[in-house]
């Protein structure tokens, strides 16, 4: 396994919906399950009807994924620390870093915000695992019964009304 991939990877614009490693967010978030990627597929239509609900902006809501730099990437993750300074380690993420868990990754995992809180173990798992081993893992995990996939806040399936395992609800984060 290549344990130092750089972030965008070296041959410039990559496709979200062939190559799942743009999912992977340096710090241990699976992108695939973020509702600002998963606005940008088809079927969004209730995550922008839900953000507009909450009076958010929509800008963002077309991501590509961490490492989709090619693209389009969330002005709050293409200004992440934690995503620049693998970057600059050329680790591909946290997890393979010698100084994990550093301050900086325990401080993100605290900060409140529910899809943050797992990084940690996601990470150790990342490392154990392998990324793409882990990548369909948490592909499986944010699809429904139905085939549909869903984000960290979707308590109720948009295609087929089945209760969701999800963070659920969504009381404090406004922002990814
Ligand atoms: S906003 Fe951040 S966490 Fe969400 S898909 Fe984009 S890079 Fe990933
Ligand atoms: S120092 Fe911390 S934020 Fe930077 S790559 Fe290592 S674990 Fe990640
Ligand atoms: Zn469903």
């Amino acid at each position: 396994m290549n344990r130092r991939l750089g972030l965008g990877g070296k041959g410039g614009e990559r496709d979200t919906m062939t190559d799942p490693e743009v999912l992977l967010g340096a710090c241990g978030l699976y992108c695939g399950a973020c509702y600002h990627y998963r606005a940008s597929l088809p079927e969004s239509e209730h995550l922008l009807a839900e953000a507009a609900r909450r009076g958010r902006s929509l800008e963002g809501f077309a991501c590509q994924g961490c490492r989709s730099q090619a693209r389009y990437v969330h002005p709050g993750c293409a200004q992440c620390e934690i995503r620049a300074c693998a970057q600059s380690r050329d680790a591909v993420h946290c997890g393979l870093c010698p100084a994990f868990p550093c301050r900086r990754l325990l401080a993100f995992k605290g900060d409140g915000r529910l899809h943050h809180r797992n990084v940690l173990a996601h990470l150790e798992a990342l490392a154990a695992q392998g990324i793409h081993a882990w990548l369909a893992e948490q592909a499986q995990r944010w699809t429904c019964r139905c085939g549909a996939g869903f984000s960290w806040y979707e308590e109720v399936c948009h295609r087929c009304g089945a209760p969701l395992d999800s963070y659920g609800p969504d009381s404090t984060v406004t922002v990814s």
